[in-house]
């Protein structure tokens, strides 16, 4: 890892390195979060002395359990689902479930960990999980994505619960996996309860603006940063990698905010449209046939197909990276720096390696991280929740006015939170220190815990 850490945290992260043998992710995230923290020990050395950061590390409890099923061909298929229960200290266990073949322990590790301080940024009342399984639903008919969520909530109910721990979704899993979740633990338990589940349907629970959230929390995030520095989104150039639900309404938010967004990708290749993305032919590529987005070139013709191509060396502006972790490297931040690129935040968890990050601040852009900049997705599920509590709906449009509230509290938050530990600019710092805070002050008033 790129930067070195205080002798005490030093030592903590050795003691992660060999609890949790293996889980480069998980490494990762911690060493990152642990890079940030000196001024706080110092500061609060009360944290330190009652090991605040190693109760942190180590997750509440960890639930790991087969799932078998059965294929449209009646073959017996075995996977392996997850979820990692964090930290409660300021609200039951939340975040999504991620289902993708590269899953295992340190991806939902690393995932939970980070949920932890994104979600005490977003000041609502959540703490930190994560879950998921290596099922690849790629390819696999709606009838096999049922069983196999059907499977998996037959274990998982007993852990969760609208008071315990409230899972929504991530990579691989949307409104339909969902739907299939959420049905099998009503008819298990024999309760609608509704607020055991964030991303549900709007006619059956969900919140307005959850399925965009992430993406225009993200693109809000971007408009504040720019706005510090008094500028703003308006006619500038965007590359959005990815083409998925964050993807897709953080192209639509920036386009609605004035930028040109001009290419986006998938794990096959690049589109680069210089005319602008066609966002309809997307959402319909991905969300309704869903095709790979090679299929794009196939209706506008003068748009580019780049099998296997880097997004990160498109000349832009603004650069949000919204696929996956680690996507965004070293050498690609350096070619964003060079082509002129003022600005980047992170739609997806930890997309930007540490060398990447290094880079990026040193060059002195304005980057957001994943904690701060994604935070917009779990906030309205905070606010589906409420509205789940008080069994109540509400309009888009108040719905999307308290995302953006939040989004511009989280910045203000992160923005005065670096400045005050002597790092003006740098919101890693503001993000990590302001979300350790507020999780350290309430494990600290509940004792050990
Ligand atoms: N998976 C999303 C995230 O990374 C959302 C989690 C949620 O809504 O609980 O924050």
């Amino acid at each position: 890892m790129s930067v070195i850490l205080d002798e005490k945290l030093e030592l903590i992260y050795q003691d992660v390195l060999h609890r949790n043998a293996g889980e480069t992710e998980f490494h990762q995230a911690v060493h990152e979060v642990l890079e940030t923290l000196g001024p706080v020990m110092v500061k609060y050395p009360e944290y330190a002395e009652r090991k605040i950061i190693q109760r942190i590390c180590e997750p509440e409890r960890q639930i790991i359990f087969r799932v078998p099923w059965q294929d449209d061909k009646g073959e017996i298929q075995i996977n392996r689902a997850f979820r990692v229960e964090f930290n409660s200290a300021l609200g039951p266990y939340k975040g999504g479930m991620r289902f993708h073949p590269s899953v295992y322990l340190g991806i939902i590790k690393f995932l939970g960990f980070e949920q932890i301080f994104k979600n005490a940024l977003t000041g609502m009342p959540i703490g930190g999980g994560k879950g998921g399984s290596d099922f690849d639903p790629k390819g696999r008919s709606d009838d096999e994505i049922m069983r196999f969520c059907q499977s998996l909530m037959t274990e998982l109910f007993r852990h969760i619960g609208e008071y315990t721990d409230v899972p929504a979704g991530d990579i691989g899993v949307g409104a339909r996996e969902i739907g299939y979740l959420f049905g099998q633990y009503k008819r298990i338990t024999n309760r609608y309860e509704s607020g055991v589940f964030t991303g549900k349907g709007i006619n059956w629970g969900g919140s307005c603006a959850r399925t965009e959230a992430t993406g225009y929390g993200t693109v809000f995030f971007v408009q504040e940063m720019l706005k510090a520095r008094n500028d703003s989104l308006d006619g500038k150039t965007c590359v959005v990698s990815g083409s998925g639900n964050v993807a897709i309404y953080a192209i639509d938010k920036a386009m609605q905010l004035g930028a040109k967004v001009i290419a986006c990708s998938d794990s096959n290749g690049v589109i680069l449209d210089e005319q602008g993305i066609d966002l309809n032919l997307v959402k319909r590529l991905k969300e309704v046939e869903r095709r790979r987005l090679s299929a794009y070139t196939e209706e506008r013709s003068h748009a580019k197909y780049l099998p296997g191509g880097n997004i990160w060396q498109i000349p832009c502006d603004v650069a949000l990276p919204c696929a996956t972790q680690n996507e965004l490297n070293g050498k690609d931040a350096k070619s964003l720096v060079e082509n002129g690129c003022i600005a980047v935040a992170e739609g997806a968890n930890m997309p930007t390696t540490p060398e990447g990050i290094a880079i990026f601040q040193q060059a002195g852009i304005a980057y957001g991280p994943g904690k701060a900049a994604n935070a917009g997705g779990v906030a309205t599920s905070a606010l589906e929740m409420q509205q789940n509590a008080s069994r109540d709906f509400w309009t888009f449009e108040h719905t999307e006015a308290r995302l953006q509230e939040i989004m511009v509290n989280i910045h203000r938050n992160c923005f005065e939170t670096a400045e005050e530990f002597g790092a003006p600019g740098n919101y890693v710092v503001g993000a990590n220190i302001a979300g350790f805070l507020r999780v350290a002050r309430a494990m600290d008033a509940m004792g050990v815990i």
